[in-house]
């Protein structure tokens, strides 16, 4: 009997994952099914890039079926709960699914409706996300219109997706505005629950003086606790921070129906699972890739796809009734665009914070840099994830472990 193998979610975990597995296994050895809400299959760094006119929704979305090799049965639905005692899903149109193994690919969920007043009267009015493809087209049009004012780019609470992004997003503003040639009639804030501009400490000293550079005000330790209809945020410990448009990163969560699940998830609907082999803690025949995972690692599509790796030859130990490999080194890779044609790239680990020197080796990317190789690097990288990184193909030279040779474990004091 072929093993059946059922992945929840068609994202970026879901789809690089079924396509390994399709590659590895014959159509007699298992059957893989995924299972995916819908059919627009987004590649969310574009995201970025819409409010600012540089690309359009419709160029980062392409059906999720097609990104599917023959042979993979993908099941539109909503997941309604997994009974991970009987090993079954159920389906919010009623029918169920039966697995030996379980691969959970269901990402993170943005839930705005947890911070007070944030879906109030001002949303998609002078209060926006660019995290979803309607809100960052509609932030894009309410850009083109705004030439004077304070501009509030607010973090609600960690983890979020790409962490940088909202970075990213301060500095393509701070180039965007001197473009149109506004820059000195708009003040732009940063807000963060964290106590610098990053968590690493190497990173968040070179992005927190980008920041400064460029005159970008950094509030750091911000709890936003409400969005108040006056046009400002107010925190939980009572400072305010007025503005005249507002970009809020949302809470985030897991999806909805982990929470449905007995044992599956934790008090955020996140996965606990081992953070080295990607094993669930609820149950050994149920796997995590992705946001999905609460692992200590960035939720990021680079760790996505460096989890793929470990996550399907831990599912064929597992088939074969072998001891799993410990093989994810939590590595996380980012382009950080900083706008006038540059990039900045990290890489890091569990282990390792962000250093300067070069990726993949002592000749390559320049790591902790403005270049504008790295912006060529991040423009290229859409193509790479539809070509490469989602049928789930190795990267000639870019394994998934985290490499050293390039990096300076030394940081000068003056770069
Ligand atoms: C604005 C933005 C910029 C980003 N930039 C970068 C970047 O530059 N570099 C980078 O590496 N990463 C970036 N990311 C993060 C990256 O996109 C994610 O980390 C990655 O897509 C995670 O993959 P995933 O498979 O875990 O989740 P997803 O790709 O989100 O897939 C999860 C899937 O599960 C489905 N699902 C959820 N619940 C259910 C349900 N109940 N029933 C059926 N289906 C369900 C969803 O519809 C979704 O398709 C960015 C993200 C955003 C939002």
């Amino acid at each position: 009997m072929p093993k059946r193998i059922v992945i929840l979610g068609g994202g970026t975990g879901g789809t690089l994952t079924a396509n390994r597995l399709r590659r590895l296994y014959s159509l007699d050895a298992a059957v893989i099914t995924v299972v995916e809400q819908d059919d627009r299959h987004v590649y969310q760094p574009g995201l970025l890039f819409v409010p600012f006119g540089l690309t359009h929704p419709e160029d980062i979305v392409r059906p999720r079926e097609r990104q599917l090799r023959i042979g993979i049965d993908f099941v539109e639905s909503e997941i309604e709960h997994v009974d991970i005692d009987a090993c079954k899903v159920h389906l919010a149109n009623g029918a169920t699914l039966d697995y030996d193994v379980l691969v959970v690919a269901s990402g993170a969920r943005l839930v705005p409706e947890e911070t007070e007043g944030l879906l109030g009267p001002g949303w998609m009015k002078d209060v926006f996300t660019f995290y979803t493809p309607e809100g960052a087209a509609a932030l894009g049009s309410a850009l083109e219109h705004f030439d004077r004012g304070r501009l509030v780019v607010d973090v609600v609470d960690m983890p979020i997706k790409c962490p940088v992004a909202p970075l990213e997003f301060c500095f393509l503003a701070d180039w965007y505005f001197t473009e149109r040639g506004v820059r000195d009639q708009i003040q732009i804030t940063y807000a963060t629950p964290l106590d610098a501009a990053f968590t690493k400490p190497i990173a968040a000293a070179q992005l927190g003086g980008m920041l400064a550079e460029r005159g970008i005000e950094l509030v750091t330790e911000f709890n936003t606790g409400e969005v108040a209809a006056d046009g400002k945020l107010i925190g939980y410990d009572g400072r305010e921070i007025p503005f005249d448009l507002a970009v809020v990163i949302p809470l985030h969560g897991g999806a909805q129906y982990v929470g449905r699940s007995p044992g599956l998830g934790d008090e955020l609907d996140f996965v606990p699972t081992d953070e080295h082999t990607l094993q669930a803690k609820c149950a050994p025949n149920v796997f995590v890739i992705g946001d999905a995972a609460n692992v200590p690692a960035s939720k990021a599509g680079s760790v996505t796809h460096f989890e793929g790796e470990t996550l399907v030859e831990n599912v064929r130990h597992f088939l074969a009734g072998e001891p799993l490999e410990p093989g994810f080194d939590g590595h996380a890779n980012c382009f950080i665009e900083t706008g006038y044609h540059k990039a900045l790239l990290i890489d890091f680990n569990y282990d390792t914070e962000p250093l300067p020197g070069h990726y993949p080796a002592q000749v390559g990317l320049p790591l902790l840099k403005e270049s504008r190789v790295n912006h060529l690097g991040k423009l290229l990288f859409q193509s790479v994830y539809w070509h490469a990184l989602l049928p789930g193909r190795d990267l000639p030279g870019l394994g998934s472990s985290m490499p050293t040779a390039g990096k300076q474990t030394r940081v000068p004091e003056e770069d």
